[in-house]
């Protein structure tokens, strides 16, 4: 099987080695990866200044670019053939809820999916990244499972939590709805030195909510959370009370 591995945190990061590590043993691994952080730049493509690719003397490519970019150039100039699957991540912190509109490593795996690619976003609900390393046979199973075979849905890509367990104590496995994310204190405001305010988005402490089902519940109680996400984001439940609104000009 001919595997795309990417992510958001740039090619240096360890979620990314020990994912291609994993991928490496059900396939042939190419890695297309932006050259540093862009974590949270979301479904976002660069239009207005040309992109640039490297290889890295282990082949892996590298891109000034975000996560869509790296897909997008994967598919359509960098891997002399298609990819029969794209795996991102693994991410260094979470993409539960609400994050997933905002997660760089999950949209490089929408990315795929809108190109017809079987797809997985993986990440790691710790903050101790150095962690990810000892969950590489875990996720060489779930890999297994997932990716093997045809059984893979279409217009769907999968995200995967793993929890902030150590990995040889991780309970099992759940199939997730995505929870709710509420940060307090997240943009800090603060003077720069000429005395003139600015902004910072982020930091803050985030609390969860989420039903038995959730993604969060499920890695709070040590599982790993897969979660299958449809890229069709209408509101099918409203269409009829819309209709019910009878707009009209
Ligand atoms: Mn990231």
């Amino acid at each position: 099987m001919r595997i795309l591995c990417t992510n958001d945190d740039g090619y240096t990061a360890l979620g990314l080695t020990v994912l291609a590590s994993a991928a490496s043993a059900i396939g042939e691994v190419t890695i297309v990866a932006p050259d540093r952080e862009q974590s949270a730049t979301s479904h976002s493509l660069t239009l207005f200044h040309p992109l640039r690719s490297r290889r890295t003397v282990d082949g892996a490519h590298v891109v000034d670019g975000t996560p869509t970019d790296c897909v997008l150039l994967a598919l359509n100039e960098l891997l002399p053939r298609r990819p029969e699957l794209c795996l991102s991540g693994v991410n260094h912190g979470p993409n539960m809820g609400e994050d997933v509109l905002y997660s760089g490593t999950v949209a490089a795996a929408m990315e795929a999916t809108v190109m017809g690619i079987p797809a997985i976003a993986l990440s790691y609900t710790g903050d101790r990244p150095e962690e990810i390393e000892g969950w590489e046979p875990w996720l060489l199973k779930l890999l297994r499972q997932l990716a093997e075979g045809d059984r893979f849905p279409d217009d769907t890509l999968i995200s995967v939590n793993l929890p902030a367990v150590p990995p040889d104590e991780v309970r099992g496995v759940r199939v997730t709805t995505l929870g709710t994310r509420r940060y307090s204190d997240s943009i800090t405001r603060a003077k720069d030195p000429a005395g003139r305010d600015y902004y910072w988005i982020g930091g803050g402490v985030s609390s969860w909510s989420g039903g038995e089902d959730s993604d969060f519940r499920a890695v709070q109680d040590g599982y790993i959370s897969v979660t299958p996400l449809h890229l069709d984001l209408t509101n099918y439940r409203l269409l009829e009370e819309l209709r019910g609104w009878n707009l009209t000009l």
